[in-house]
């Protein structure tokens, strides 16, 4: 039974528009969240005791640094500060976010629905499973067709109950090494994916070969490449090699957490964040060898400290201050509508 009445148009939570309403996007954020599941203890555990706190501007520097160690960073579900930080991206010019918090991750359908009509920024809601870290015991035990079932209520009648849509299936959470449990999710979330035309997005565990491994297990499952998206490919991928064979295989490449510079990476000690920076020579690079047509750009807020309210760069960093930089670095205005507007939009569209 194929599901194509969707077909050649963009699922937000308010419903189907046409590709052209896209706009400037970011492909990979969190309009909501509840991140708890990665709480880690700090680096130093004479700072444990900053844990419980509240966010504020004396224990900001060490937010910043130990993000993942802060109680108070990892949830915000508020939707009054949602609709104000949507609110600074819709007037900075954005026009669609993709928000893959799906289960694991405290997605919330009718918060985000509320959001998009009061700001009038288009919502396109994430569906299938995170890491495994973030699940319940035993959630992979009915099996992959049981899982396959709650992906395609996601898409065809609407998610967690409600009648509001996903959009797209992601982010897949994977990690590393990547467990027998996350196998079955993806492999759920393919099948969910050859069933609908829906792009399938991926979080790919902290390797720089995990993706080339993540993208050899779904060919071979029958996944549409070039319907899918390889997302934090900044933080994972470091030597360009590597990144040009990940790119060959015809996916898109998301370089998805602009404005998140704080090096040291909590969740990853033995790697590091990148800085913008690096990320812009990882578009010139792409650009120079290509794949201009698969690069995708967004900023995966999904800490407390990153929003504006809270000292951070706001969901509209990439339009306000990353876009100019381009230009200053003669990355032309062709390439940036592309990986701002095009490339978003041929992804979203339901194949
Ligand atoms: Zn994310």
């Amino acid at each position: 039974m194929l599901n194509k009445d969707n077909q050649g148009k963009v699922m937000t939570v308010l419903g189907p528009i046409e590709p052209n309403q896209v706009g400037n996007t970011t492909t990979h954020d969190h309009v909501l969240i509840n991140f708890q599941a990665i709480l880690t203890e700090p680096l130093n555990p004479k700072e444990k005791k900053y844990m419980d706190e509240k966010i504020n501007l004396e224990n900001i520097g060490w937010v910043r640094f130990n993000w993942s160690s802060s109680k108070d960073n990892l949830t915000y579900e508020d939707k009054e500060i949602a609709i104000e930080e949507l609110g600074h991206y819709k007037k900075s010019g954005g026009q669609t976010i993709v928000d893959v918090t799906n289960i694991g991750l405290g997605r919330d359908p009718e918060k985000l629905k509320n959001i998009s009509q009061e700001t009038g920024v288009n919502i396109v809601m994430g569906s299938g499973f995170y890491v495994e870290l973030a699940q319940k015991k035993g959630y992979t035990n009915d099996g992959i067709e049981s899982m396959f079932e709650v992906i395609m209520d996601d898409i065809k009648f609407g998610a967690d109950k409600t009648d509001i849509k996903s959009g797209i299936i992601g982010e897949i959470g994977c990690s590393w090494p990547w467990t027998d449990n996350e196998k079955i999710s993806m492999e759920a979330s393919v099948m969910a994916h050859k069933e609908t035309g829906l792009p399938l997005l991926i979080h790919p565990g902290r390797n720089q070969f995990a993706p080339l491994e993540i993208i050899n297990y779904i060919e071979n499952l029958g996944a549409d490449l070039s319907n899918v998206v390889m997302g934090h490919v900044d933080r994972t991928i470091f030597d360009y090699d590597i990144l040009k064979d990940t790119a060959d295989t015809g996916v898109y490449i998301n370089l998805d957490l602009w404005g998140h510079d704080s090096p040291f990476y909590p969740l990853a000690p033995e790697t590091y964040m990148p800085g913008d920076h690096q990320r812009l020579d990882m578009i010139e690079f792409l650009i120079e060898e290509g794949f201009e047509n698969r690069i995708l750009l967004a900023q995966d807020i999904c800490t407390k400290h990153r929003l504006k309210k809270f000292g951070g760069h706001g969901f509209d960093h990439l339009l306000t201050r990353i876009v100019p930089w381009m230009k200053s670095r003669k990355i032309d205005q062709k390439n940036i509508d592309k990986m701002m507007v095009q490339n978003p939009q041929k992804m979203l569209t339901i194949k």
